[in-house]
């Protein structure tokens, strides 16, 4: 296909535009989408809109037409990125990694499934029984962490509410020889509240809908997801109960092909059991002390996760302290406490089995008994699959960590373009003018610095003891930050008795301005849960359970170091993560949504036009035009357009590839718009491709 598929469906590289202006970019983005074409380049970046309906441009014959291509000879496809990630590692040993941005909705876990599928597809020719089995894991651990970890939200039935970063790894032939799965901030606050419309994840319903009559009675549950709290307060009759079944089947025999032991299988159901029991319990004040409303419950509770009955009772309603003295005693709950208690078990319940189902995946998928003398190096491709900046109405805790993630990422895209940019100019032996962005640095530190960020205050309010409010953990900010050029905050007029809650700040982010109010910011970064509950876990008789509760083998007296507060916990893990992308080859998916209705016919200027900025492409366009704007070895140039100059067709009447290209330039008078580097052509400005685009097609 030619690299220009035709005026009819738009540029298919937004480098080609007449001018770089959003109005242009928009136009483009608009026609292609509505001529089907949801994938355009800019450089080596796809931009994707999600087209949602079903496209017929995955099948085999697509496959096999970008297997080994490459990028420019085929209209812009996620294949394209797929392919370039795996060609630059496997020919070059380089380690690559594919990062897929953009909002909720947007299509990056769809983006990524098709890209894993692809390499899957043009790996392993021969067959291998063990590559296919590492294949077939790693397809099918994305059924089974979309059960566990996404939910219907009011933005996308099928919302990813964890982010997730996937090592694959390669031996020396390029086949698959596995992997490994890192995952990000899930929002377990999902497990106890939903939104109006939304749903607690999927795993619940597909349990309650999809499991057997005789596992449900094991379980103690009904059918009904509208029987329990913790499944039914947002929307449940919304989604196709047949989905749910079905889904319980494929997530059934995915656990089964990774291996799961039936065991692990029981105990994965036993806890979902227990949280959605959890959330039917009910609290009442009876003379002071609180007390439980309905006796099965506990018993149901207890079984389920091997712990005595009694001591269930007892971690619900009351809690150990240890005093000054050394001396262990008991203190009863309040109602409040209790309810709270309760949520807060029910959440790192699933937290926990979350982590765990992803720990076993990954003692399947990880490579075992690599010899590096034996067999070459062991490569990596790298798929990162994360939330995108979000806005809301009401911006919390969560926003917070997700945006600071974006920033991070922002500035990765930012340097690594750049630097990728300049080492090849470097590299080709070519002369570059750098370019000035604008640098988000300042705002990673607003938000990530020691002693002086926004985490390092919130961090030291949780450690100050006795009660610091979220108000006045804000009045620190503002103490602290009043002057920051990207930080502000103000008092909304106080107009009713949550006014000490009434309280925003405001982060000047690369992508817009966010307000972020105060509320819950402080609970959710202490994130505490009480010790009895640990103790009991560590000691139930499920060894399942006991594993994913490893620091409650302390005894009340041992607790003394403060765990890391969630805030610290997620910023160690993005730097983390930046670390492993930062020194991988870099290719971009960058997601846009055309709408909010989920509609295949509709692109909303506005909305798109907000993403388009944000996501910083009409900057990327930019970078790439101020540069080179293409660049292409000589032996691929020359095979292109060779029909276009006389003394390389119809014969070859030149020595080299190189000394071939150099005519081609010289016959078409754009000596002045290339470069000659040591292994490639750079042509700086579109309009020159364009031409011989054109020409070659007109022959
Ligand atoms: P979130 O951040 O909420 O996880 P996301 O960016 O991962 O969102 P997806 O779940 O990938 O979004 O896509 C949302 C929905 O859009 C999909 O369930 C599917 O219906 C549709 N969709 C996305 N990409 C495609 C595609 N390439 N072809 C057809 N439908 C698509
Ligand atoms: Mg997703």
């Amino acid at each position: 296909m030619a690299e220009l598929e035709g005026l009819h469906f738009g540029k298919s590289d937004f480098v080609l535009l007449d001018e770089v202006t959003m109005e242009q970019f928009l136009e483009n983005l608009k026609l292609r989408f509505e001529e089907g074409r949801i994938y355009t380049f800019i450089g080596e970046v796809v931009v994707s809109v999600n087209p949602y309906r079903q496209m017929d441009i995955y099948g085999n014959d697509v496959i096999e037409a970008y297997r080994g291509r490459e990028l420019y000879e085929n209209p812009p496809h996620l294949y394209a990125v797929a392919d370039a990630a795996y060609k630059a590692m496997k020919r070059r040993a380089k380690d690559t990694c594919i990062v897929i941005s953009g909002e909720s909705g947007a299509g990056k876990t769809e983006a990524s499934k098709y890209i894993m599928q692809y390499i899957a597809a043009i790996t392993n020719p021969s067959q291998r029984q063990e590559v296919e089995s590492v294949k077939s894991v790693l397809l099918k651990s994305n059924c089974v962490l979309e059960a566990f970890g996404n939910a219907k939200t009011n933005r996308n039935d099928n919302s990813s509410r964890f982010g997730k970063y996937m090592d694959i790894n390669f031996n020396f032939n390029g086949d698959p020889t596995g992997g490994h799965i890192n995952n990000y901030l899930l929002e377990k606050s999902r497990v106890v509240q939903q939104q109006e419309g939304e749903r607690n994840f999927h795993s619940f319903y597909q349990l309650l809908r999809g499991g057997s009559e005789d596992l449900l009675k094991s379980l103690h549950l009904n059918k009904d997801p509208t029987d329990y709290t913790y499944t039914s307060q947002g929307a449940v009759a919304m989604t196709a109960s047949t989905d749910d079944r079905s889904h319980h089947r494929a997530v059934m025999s995915a656990l089964k092909v990774i291996g799961f032991s039936q065991e692990e299988i029981n105990s994965i159901y036993k806890i979902l059991a227990t949280i959605l029991h959890l959330g039917n319990l009910k609290f009442e004040n009876e003379a002071e002390n609180v007390q439980l409303v309905g006796g099965d419950l506990v018993m149901h509770i207890s079984e389920l996760t091997g712990t005595e009955v009694e001591s269930m009772r007892k971690a619900l309603l009351y809690r150990t302290v240890a005093t000054g003295g050394g001396e262990v005693i008991e203190k009863g709950h309040s109602e409040q406490e209790a309810s709270y208690g309760r949520e807060a078990l029910a959440k790192a319940l699933y937290e926990r089995l979350f982590g765990w189902i992803v720990g076993r995946i990954n003692s399947v998928i990880e490579v075992k008994n690599y010899n590096p003398a034996l067999h070459g190096k062991n490569t990596v491709i790298g798929v990162l699959d994360i939330y995108g900046f979000e806005i809301f109405d009401n911006n919390s805790f969560e926003q917070f960590c997700i945006n600071y993630c974006n920033e991070k990422l922002q500035q990765l895209f930012i340097e690594l373009i750049l630097r990728q940019e300049q080492d090849e100019y470097q590299r080709e032996g070519i002369t570059w003018q750098h370019i000035e962005y604008f640098n988000n640095q300042i705002i990673v530190d607003l938000v990530e610095q020691p002693h002086k960020g926004i985490i390092s205050i919130l961090d030291d309010a949780c450690l100050t003891v006795g009660k610091v409010t979220d108000s006045a953990c804000l009045d620190s900010m503002n103490d602290k930050l009043g002057h920051h050029p990207h930080f502000t905050s103000r008092k909304l007029t106080p107009t009713d008795k949550t006014m000490e809650f009434n309280r925003h700040f405001r982060i000047r982010h690369y992508a817009g301005d966010v307000m972020y109010s105060v509320e819950g910011f402080l609970d959710k970064n202490k994130d505490p849960l009480f010790q009895d509950f640990k103790r009991l876990m560590f000691n139930s008789s499920d060894p399942i359970l006991k594993e994913m509760w490893p620091d409650g083998k302390l005894s009340i007296t041992e607790v003394t170091k403060r765990p890391l507060t969630a805030a610290t916990l997620f910023k160690n893990s993005i730097i983390a993560l930046v670390d492993k992308l930062a020194c991988k080859e870099p290719y971009y998916v960058r997601c846009v949504k055309p709408n909010e209705v989920k509609s295949p016919m509709l692109f909303d200027d506005a909305r798109c036009q907000h993403q388009v900025a944000y996501l910083g492409l009409l900057e990327n366009v930019h970078v790439r035009r101020a540069g080179f704007a293409y660049r292409q070895p000589y032996d691929r140039f020359l095979q292109r357009y060779k029909m276009t100059c006389e003394y390389t067709w119809p014969n070859h009447l030149m020595g080299s590839d190189r000394e071939a290209v150099e005519a081609i330039v010289l016959q078409h008078n754009f000596e002045g718009d290339v470069a000659y580097g040591h292994t490639k052509l750079f042509v700086r400005t579109p309009r020159t491709l364009f031409t011989l685009e054109q020409e070659r097609t007109a022959l």
